[in-house]
């Protein structure tokens, strides 16, 4: 099937970025509110991926060939409540990618074993977000190689699967980075960069994250790609990057929680 696809001819896939889904009352202490959805959210976004005729896919069913094209659903973190937008994506017919951190499982707010075991078992693609969720631009060169090998064996053994996909805390990574996730064995990176998967064989997967405030309108234009719409949240994410070099991941913490409440202005 991957081989009847001429890459020039492959349409550009747009790759979501979820965390925590959220229903109603639930207070999870682990969240951050401007990074959660509602389940309500949620199940319109999957709707709106069905209706533009692309079924909700893992990137890593794209990247193995095994569905010619549909739109990416990813999550973050691990959040508890990422099983049951699991099962509203396998309700839908269709699957997606979760990054979890291994140091987490199975503690308050997040996913256990059983239930990751679970969402495999039902086509959901389980992938690495490291062992501590520390960014990895503040590492040493070992440090990044040990968070890289020390997720993808535990997920492995725990699992049975294997792992092909990082997607870095923070989407902060040091120079080079690709490189050294394919020496430690994943196929691609799902990075934090904003914009669609252009060439959606490459190995770096730029993902659009949705936020709280996120409106149907926005993600309707995601999903149809609309330039202007892309190109204004590439201005925005250059912004914080900026910020973030100006003021260290630290102090870029405290902008970044001001400028999200001005953030997903349609
Ligand atoms: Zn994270």
């Amino acid at each position: 099937m991957r081989n009847s696809i001429s890459p020039s001819k492959e349409r550009a896939v747009t790759v979501l970025m979820y965390h925590a889904v959220l229903g109603a009352g639930d207070a999870d202490a682990q969240a951050d509110e401007h990074y959660s959805v509602t389940r309500e959210q949620f199940s319109r976004h999957v709707d709106a991926a069905c209706r533009s005729g692309s079924a909700p896919t893992s990137v890593l069913k794209l990247l193995r060939g095994e569905r010619a094209h549909g739109v990416g659903f990813t999550f973050d973190d691990g959040h508890a409540s990422n099983e049951w937008a699991a099962q509203c994506l396998v309700d839908a017919g269709g699957e997606g990618d979760f990054f979890v951190n291994t140091s987490t499982i199975g503690t308050s707010g997040f996913l256990s074993w059983s239930a990751l075991r679970d969402m495999a078992a039902s086509g959901m693609s389980v992938q690495s977000h490291g062992h501590l969720h520390r960014y990895l631009d503040e590492l040493a060169p070992a440090e990044v190689d040990e968070d890289l090998h020390r997720s993808k064996s535990m997920l492995e053994e725990q699992l049975g699967n294997a792992v092909e996909l990082f997607a870095p805390p923070g989407g902060r990574v040091p120079a080079g980075f690709l490189a050294t996730a394919r020496r430690a064995g994943y196929a691609a990176v799902c990075s934090s960069r904003v914009d669609i998967w252009r060439a959606p064989r490459a190995r770096e997967v730029p993902r659009l994250a949705v936020l709280a405030q996120t409106s149907d309108i926005q993600l309707t234009r995601w999903l149809q790609q609309d330039p202007r719409e892309l190109m204004a949240r590439r201005l925005r994410a250059g912004l914080l990057d900026a910020g973030k070099k100006l003021l260290g991941n630290r102090g870029y913490e405290k902008l970044r929680a001001r400028l999200l409440k001005q953030a997903a202005q349609p």
